[in-house]
């Protein structure tokens, strides 16, 4: 469904952040990017947004290369740690907006933004300001934002990072939920070896531009396929 294709990327036109690519991602997957601090993580995310172009091969998105198309054209829906709500718009607003700049019209936008609204249990909340929101509800807000024009593919940084234990704990469980429920594409970045295991199809673990393994969790957990990997894994676990 996603496929990176000899992928390279360069800030500087010297150092590779990362170095040949090679990735198929399958539809209805829930595939995690996990691996410490600048190892490429977000990068790949970008470039799958269309934020950052690769210096090198190409990105497919079904059959077709998405190598060149503008991240609006792309279809993609996208949730990031600091949420990044408009402070003046209400939370439906802010929900709409994806929409609205589609240019669908009114009824139709308030059904769909209810039913995303709904999916995150905000059903009621429509009416307030995100400032008025704790930190959850703020994610729930940027998370029905992003699935509210129905993506086939949703992308997500880091998405509870900034939550306390307890209620990051209970958005994994719920995100699971609407990935199980909606059958929709999902590429999450984490450095948290915990969140990765418990959530994911299949985890990519990163180091230094490189894959170092591609496997479901409990392959990663039990075979740990070299040195990084065994010791990345077993650190918080
Ligand atoms: P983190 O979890 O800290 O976000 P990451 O694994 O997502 O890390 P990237 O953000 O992809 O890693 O960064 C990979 C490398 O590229 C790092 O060395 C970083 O400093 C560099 N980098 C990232 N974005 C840019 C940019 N816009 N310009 C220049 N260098 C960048």
């Amino acid at each position: 469904f996603v496929r990176f294709e000899d992928v390279q990327k360069s800030y500087d036109g010297e150092t590779l952040v990362v170095k040949n690519l090679w990735l198929e991602i399958a539809k209805g997957e829930f595939l995690t990017l996990l691996g410490p601090s600048g190892s490429g993580k977000t990068t790949c995310l970008m470039m799958l947004a269309g934020f950052e172009s690769p210096t090198h091969g190409q990105i497919l998105l079904g059959r077709q290369s998405i190598t060149h198309v503008p991240p609006h054209k792309r279809g993609i829906g996208m949730v990031f740690q600091n949420y990044a709500l408009f402070p003046h718009m209400s939370v439906a607003e802010n929900v709409g907006y994806p929409l609205k700049v589609r240019g669908v019209g009114k009824a139709d936008m308030q059904a769909r933004v209810q039913r995303a609204l709904d999916m995150v249990e905000l059903g009621h909340l429509g009416g307030r300001r995100p400032a008025q929101l704790s930190g959850g509800q703020q994610q729930r807000v940027a998370l029905a934002r992003a699935l509210v024009f129905e993506p086939a593919l949703v992308l997500l940084d880091e998405p509870l990072g900034a939550l306390d234990k307890n209620l990051r704990e209970q958005m994994q469980y719920e995100l699971k939920h609407i990935h199980a429920n909606l059958g929709v594409t999902m590429v999450y970045v984490t450095h948290d070896q915990t969140e990765a295991l418990t959530m994911s199809d299949r985890i990519a673990v990163f180091d230094d531009g490189i894959i170092q393994q591609l496997d479901e969790p409990a392959t990663l957990y039990e075979a740990p396929g070299n040195a990084f990997v065994a010791q990345f894994i077993g650190e918080n676990n």
